[in-house]
């Protein structure tokens, strides 16, 4: 076994015993090419347009996290973001459901279009938008309230209380959490695993009938396993709905997203650092021919 030190970059792929740092670096990106060939050369042709970004910024309290952001999310597709820590991916998808309406200081310009429709116009109620696009976040986040309580919070919320017993059974079959869970509906939400808990916030999500739901990092907090699990069933879920997928593990892009989009961090002269997006692609086309050498550095681990 190689002495890795702290500065040693292969250290950071897991180099197996005796390889160099090139050779596993060639192997990963084959094994990122094969993963990323799965998804359609132009999987979003003929998908519509679901929400369209033109010239996004947001910034708090007047400085900049991300800006100039241009792009299209279409229809029952997988878009993954991904870039460095610190590049604005959080906030971007936080600006999709106007949560950062929530955020003091936040402010959103540009224009974001949701089927068309001008998300931050006036009289459009962010509750609403809050239902047609659900969010889950990075930890999972369950109310220290019931299994069923927690999927049924919304719909209550709502006033979708019709079937309610059904409607909630709908949306954790849906998070492919029924199985395990349909016996202690009214245990808490807090006894489960924390792979459980966050398909349970799946479910919450779904049980609203959003159309797109935003993820940001919803695996970074389990288990390879639990981790498989969501993964699964984001594939399963694109069938019907449209996600927006934060991740920072670039093969779990590759694996999940038909679309992905790499941000970086420009920082300027003054030293003032804004997240930017560098390039947005078919998956398979951004992992295998980039188009943008800062998207190359990054997706072949050059770049951290
Ligand atoms: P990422 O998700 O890509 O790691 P974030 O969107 O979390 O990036 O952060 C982008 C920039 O915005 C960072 O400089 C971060 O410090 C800043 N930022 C994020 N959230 C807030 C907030 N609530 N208030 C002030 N600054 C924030
Ligand atoms: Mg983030």
């Amino acid at each position: 076994m190689q002495t890795m030190t702290e500065s040693d970059p292969s250290s950071e792929r897991g180099t197996a015993g005796g390889e160099s740092a090139d050779v596993a670096l060639a192997r990963s990106q084959a094994q990122m090419a094969e993963i990323a060939a799965q998804h359609g050369a132009a999987p979003q042709e003929g998908k519509p347009v679901v929400l369209g970004l033109e010239n996004v910024a947001v910034s708090y309290s007047g400085h900049q996290a991300v800006r100039g952001v241009e792009m299209n999310i279409h229809k029952t597709l997988v878009t993954a973001f991904i870039g460095p820590s610190g590049c604005g991916k959080t906030t971007l998808l936080r600006s999709l459901n106007r949560m950062n309406d929530l955020i003091p200081g936040a402010e959103v310009t540009g224009r974001i279009t949701y089927h068309g429709h001008d998300l931050n116009a006036a009289g459009v109620d962010p509750v609403e938008v809050r239902r047609r696009i659900g969010m889950v976040f990075q930890r999972p986040n369950p109310f220290p309230k019931s299994i069923f309580d927690n999927v049924a919070y919304g719909l209550r919320l709502h006033g979708m209380k019709d079937n309610l017993h059904d409607r909630v059974e709908k949306a954790l079959r849906q998070a492919a959490l029924w199985d395990e869970v349909h016996k202690r509906l009214r245990s808490s939400a807090l006894s489960l695993s924390g792979g459980q808990q966050q398909r349970l916030c799946i479910a919450r999500a779904l049980a609203i009938e959003p159309d797109v739901v935003l993820m940001d990092e919803p695996a970074s907090a389990l288990d390879p396993i639990a981790t498989q699990r969501i993964e699964d069933l984001v594939a399963e879920l694109k069938n019907d709905y449209t996600i927006v997928i934060v991740t920072h593990n670039m093969q779990q892009a590759a694996r999940v997203a038909d679309m992905t989009a790499f941000f970086s961090v420009d920082v300027a002269e003054s030293g003032a650092r804004c997240g930017i997006l560098v390039e947005h692609a078919p998956t398979v086309e951004l992992f295998t021919r980039p188009s943008d050498e800062r998207t190359e550095a990054y997706v072949t681990g050059r770049f951290g």
